[in-house]
């Protein structure tokens, strides 16, 4: 099979594959990247060619993956579109939002490229998406060639507990397999369950690496990190100073909330609202309503109704008081300029009394990287025209990752047992560490690190 890295970047950037499979044509994954304006943030989607895609297929809701799906779908008007159920409720929630958030940067910060794809268009192609339930053989092939009676290869997609609806896929043809990890975590998060990956074996193997830069630390617990966490909260709001939590609206924000659920429940956090914003609201009240359709622990644990959530419009943001020790899980987890984390954050790090506090990864490059990477006192550039700020606030950060460890990946990649690995979603130096790693390991594999729009012969 032939396979074509789409991301623009040499980071974690805008997550999209196409494979050429036994005379179909996947595109896996149609991401925005987080970093880029306008149209630098899209794939390379002109490498993709002429010749028609058969389908395209969304791992998760995340935009790094399904940020440009429409644009793909314009291009590809007669491509199937599928992705998992829980997606499904999820994907048009985040295109709409994506539009407004587009939007709202062309008009405040002048990227007359935005938006990308509008209100309508999103309502319009909906009509085609296709969700289907975790481990079911699906049938791909495009409606011409299966109408001539041209065998289809399958797709299968495998819960893989990053977030909801997330799934690695498995793609079978007549010759061949290949496994896409899409982002996976096999470790249990407070809410979901981890992947559920244990007998997958491919030819080949696209796998994120996100981790890759980073070992695990000695002794750690994910139960220590959240005592460790609630202690912090608690010591900021004892000197009457705010905590901001700043989060991805969908995965991050549901698993925050429910570990705050139960120190409150457990009487380690006194009760208290907990202010999220609008569309962080949407995604923990489908949370609830599918919880018992997950792979999860606390299945019974409504979030909407065990916290007291308040949604903070975006007036709020300038007028909420900060000095009555408040609660904020916010999204960005970049704070990318213009959303509530970044407005709000604004107002809190020059102010020695609020906490800032980091629970996932934040690219060094982005407003919360810079901030995150600030010594106390220090003078740093935060977001456009990178505005000078005096870091005086409480900064934290706490590991609850959502992806998997760097050492489970190289287990993972043993089990699978694959001819060829091909490295994505990572950093330059995590892809590093793995090609090193599985090359002492697994000698006989073939270890691939596509750049931007390579395509290699597998
Ligand atoms: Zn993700
Ligand atoms: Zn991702």
């Amino acid at each position: 099979m032939r396979i074509t890295n789409l991301n623009p970047g040499n980071e974690i950037g805008a997550s999209g594959w196409v494979v050429d499979f036994e005379g179909h044509r996947l595109l896996l994954d149609a991401g925005t990247h987080p970093k880029r304006e306008g149209l630098a943030g899209l794939p390379l989607y002109d490498r993709i060619g002429e010749a028609e895609l058969d389908a395209i297929v969304v791992s998760h809701c995340h935009h790094d993956h399904v940020g440009s799906l429409p644009v793909a779908v314009r291009h590809h008007p007669r491509a199937h579109v599928m992705m998992t159920e829980l997606s499904y409720f999820l994907v048009d929630r985040v295109l709409h939002n994506s539009v407004n958030v587009m939007s709202r940067q062309r008009d405040e910060l002048g990227i007359t490229e935005y938006p990308l794809y509008t209100h309508t268009e999103v309502d319009e192609i909906e009509a085609v998406f296709q969700g289907f339930r975790y481990n079911r053989e699906i049938e791909w092939a495009g409606f011409a060639k299966a109408q001539v009676g041209m065998r289809s290869p399958t797709l299968e997609f495998l819960d893989a507990g990053h977030a909801l609806g997330a799934a690695g896929v498995m793609v079978r043809g007549a010759d061949e397999t290949l496994f896409y990890t899409g982002d996976v975590s096999f470790q249990d998060q407070t809410l979901l369950k981890g992947a559920r990956f244990e007998d997958v074996q491919a030819d080949v193997l696209i796998m994120e690496t996100t981790r890759g830069g980073r070992g695990a630390a000695e002794g750690f617990t994910r139960e220590a990190e959240i005592d460790r966490l609630a202690a912090a909260i608690r010591e900021v709001q004892a000197r009457k100073g705010s905590v901001l939590i700043p989060a991805f609206a969908l995965g991050r924000t549901q698993e925050i909330l429910a570990l705050l659920a139960l120190l409150m429940r457990t009487g380690r956090l006194p009760r208290q609202p907990v202010y999220i914003g609008g569309l962080g609201r949407v995604f923990t009240e489908i949370y609830d309503l599918q919880a018992h359709r997950t792979h999860r622990h606390h299945s019974n644990l409504a979030l909407t109704e065990a916290l007291d959530l308040q949604v903070l419009e975006r007036r709020q943001l300038e007028t909420i008081k900060l000095g009555g020790g408040r609660l904020f899980v916010l999204t960005s987890g970049m704070m990318t300029p213009n959303t509530a984390a970044y407005e709000l954050a604004l107002r809190m790090i020059e102010d020695e009394r609020q906490g800032i506090f980091f629970v996932g990864y934040a690219d060094p490059d982005t407003p919360a990287g810079k901030l995150r990477a600030a010594a106390p006192g220090s003078t740093f550039g935060f977001g456009p025209q990178d505005r000078a700020m005096t870091r005086r606030c409480d900064l934290r950060e706490f590991d609850l990752t959502a992806h998997a460890n760097r050492e489970e990946l190289l287990d993972f990649v043993g089990r699978v047992s694959p001819r060829v690995v091909v490295l994505g979603h990572g950093e330059p130096e995590a892809r590093a560490w793995f090609r090193e790693q599985i090359g002492l390991r697994h000698p006989r594999m073939r270890v691939i690190d596509p750049g931007p729009g390579d395509a290699v012969e597998t």
